[in-house]
């Protein structure tokens, strides 16, 4: 057990020292350990000739929310507590009086406190086991917990608790993208707008959906940003606006998710597909000519996958023919072209805010950028019943609107969004640079003038995608394969006589491409995992092949 306390009783001068905190493994061991340790922190005293008061706030100090306050005292002296290990419960333990000790397990490893001075407060993370010992005759612990009393979080017995702890590391996976590990990061933040929004009693529209439109269109550096309800109606409303209908033809790309070419149908347009360049999958722009005839009116172009469409030549078809280009943005929050933003590239853009983007709200979300305020004004009164006037609606509009809860949560991320997308894009050139020797395997291509934020890695991997899927799903590694068919060959769009074939560059990546796990709450060494496993099946590839050629000549 490592005593962090002094005979004087002056805990101020400890915790300023630096004394190492917890931890008596052997050095190195550290490393192997998962997640949060225990750690120390100072309790704020304010003290005045009347006496102290002594502040225990969540916060930074204290990454989660107190929904729970208890306290032991009057211990029988020798007495010892706890015994037990909680699966997600946090706690902060304060000594206000008196002293106890805590020992903590978790991971196979151990920890030992002693608490005896009510100007420190020792963190505990989830996934522990602890027992608390040692209590003076006067001591009086106050224990501050994340959740409320629930029995199955708690393991009574240490043996369970050891095999609760083995199995949840042999089921230990790199998953392809777990969203609750933002709570970890940013959940009290996150708890805390939405509960205002709660308190505020405003729950459609309001000062939080303004706040955010102004930040994202700030962000996006264009003049308007309209919050609606999902990125599918931010493209359909947009089309609509621009009087896009039956009759009409819109481009899309032959590679994309079936949301670009679903706005167009929905809106009664005419979908017309064009092939994307085989390096990036994005619209081809050097084929954009040809599909251009006398009912085109409009362009859609999507920066797949984070990465940014060649925008300039495409403007210049676009203006050539009167076209309006709408981006649809929904994987490219905060990516750069020649270092403007997508979202102020083309006429306006739709973005949507669905939990796995880049920039994700807790539920559905969308929204379009623009840089026409008469244009955005069209879109929020399509989007809001046709209406500016409340009970009067000047034309057939919809109900798509931006829940102020969902902004508040956009709100909060929006603010770690370019830290995401810079750990995105380290991400990436690890994997770049790690996997760039694998012939089998083409990387993801984009222009250097341009900043991907990598909203997914896809790799192409001609003839063995399935194959190399099943073995890294087999080593605990979630892959995705984005997207499986292509918008050609979909069932929904059989009546319309796009013919796959004429597209074929669409057609390899829907059998060749996988996408790797990346996402800013992976960790490096996850990423090392997977750079691993994907060696080991090329590896093991190669050695049949050697082992199949000696074959043959021993024959
Ligand atoms: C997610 C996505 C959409 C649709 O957004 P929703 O919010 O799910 O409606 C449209 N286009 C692309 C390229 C997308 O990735």
């Amino acid at each position: 057990m490592q005593n962090l306390s002094t005979s004087e009783n002056r805990p101020e001068s400890r915790l300023a020292a630096g004394m190492p905190m917890g931890g008596i493994a052997p050095a190195g061991d550290r490393k192997s350990f998962k997640g949060e340790i225990p750690r120390l922190v100072k309790v704020k005293i304010i003290s005045d000739p009347r006496g102290n008061l002594g502040v225990v706030e969540s916060g930074a100090e204290s990454p989660f929310n107190f929904q729970r306050f208890y306290f032991l005292t009057d211990l029988s002296s020798g007495a010892s507590r706890g015994g037990h290990g909680h699966k997600r419960l946090r706690q902060c333990f304060v000594c206000l009086r008196g002293s106890v000790t805590i020992d903590l397990e978790s991971q196979g490893r151990t920890w030992g406190f002693k608490l005896d001075a009510y100007n420190q407060a020792l963190l505990v993370p989830a996934g522990f086991w602890r027992e608390l010992s040692g209590f003076s005759e006067d001591a009086l612990v106050g224990v501050l917990a994340s959740e409320v009393y629930e029995e199955a979080d708690y393991i009574r017995d240490i043996s369970a608790f050891r095999k609760w702890e083995r199995e949840r590391a042999a089921a230990a996976t790199v998953p392809y993208l777990d969203l609750a590990r933002y709570n970890d990061s940013i959940g009290l933040e996150v708890e805390r707008a939405v509960r205002s929004v709660i308190a505020s009693g405003a729950y459609i529209g309001g000062p939080v959906v303004e706040q955010f439109e102004s930040a994202f269109a700030r962000y996006c550096d264009v003049q308007c940003a309209i919050g609606m309800g999902n990125g599918l109606q931010a493209i359909e409303l947009a089309l609509k606006a621009k009087g896009i209908g039956p009759g009409s033809e819109v481009i899309v790309p032959a590679h994309t998710f079936v949301a670009t070419a679903l706005a167009v149908t929905s809106v009664g347009a005419t979908p017309v597909l064009v092939d994307v360049e085989p390096d990036t999958g994005l619209l081809d722009v050097k084929r954009l000519r040809d599909a251009i005839t006398d009912r085109t009116r409009a362009i859609v172009p999507v920066h797949l996958y984070g990465n940014p469409v060649d925008m300039d030549p495409l403007m210049d078809i676009a203006r050539a023919h009167d076209l309006f280009v709408l981006e649809d943005a929904a994987q490219a929050h905060g990516a750069t072209y020649h270092n403007r933003k997508c979202g102020s590239l083309g006429d306006a853009a739709a973005f949507s805010f669905y939990p796995t983007k880049n920039l994700g709200a807790l539920g559905d979300a969308g929204g379009l950028t623009c840089a026409d305020p008469n244009f955005a004004d069209r879109v929020r009164r399509l989007a809001n019943y046709g209406s500016t006037k409340k009970y009067h609606h000047e034309e057939l509009g919809t109900n798509s609107r931006l829940d102020p809860i969902q902004a508040a949560v956009l709100l909060v991320k929006l603010r770690h969004l370019d830290a995401w997308n810079a750990r995105r894009q380290e991400y990436a050139s690890f994997y770049l640079d790690a996997l760039s020797d694998i012939e089998e395997m083409q990387l993801p291509a984009y222009r250097t003038a341009n900043k991907p934020v990598w909203h997914v890695f896809a790799v192409r991997v001609p003839g063995l995608r399935d194959e190399l899927q099943r073995a890294l799903s087999g080593a605990g590694i979630g892959t995705n394969v984005h997207y499986p068919v292509s918008v050609a060959r979909q069932k929904c769009y059989a009546g319309f006589g796009f013919q796959a074939e004429r597209f074929p560059v669409a057609e390899s990546f829907a059998r060749e491409v996988l996408s790797l796990p990346l996402d800013p709450m992976h960790t490096m060494q996850e990423l090392e995992q997977v750079v691993r496993e994907v060696r080991a099946f090329f590896d093991a590839r190669a050695r049949d092949r050697r082992v199949g050629v000696s074959g043959l000549l021993a024959q």
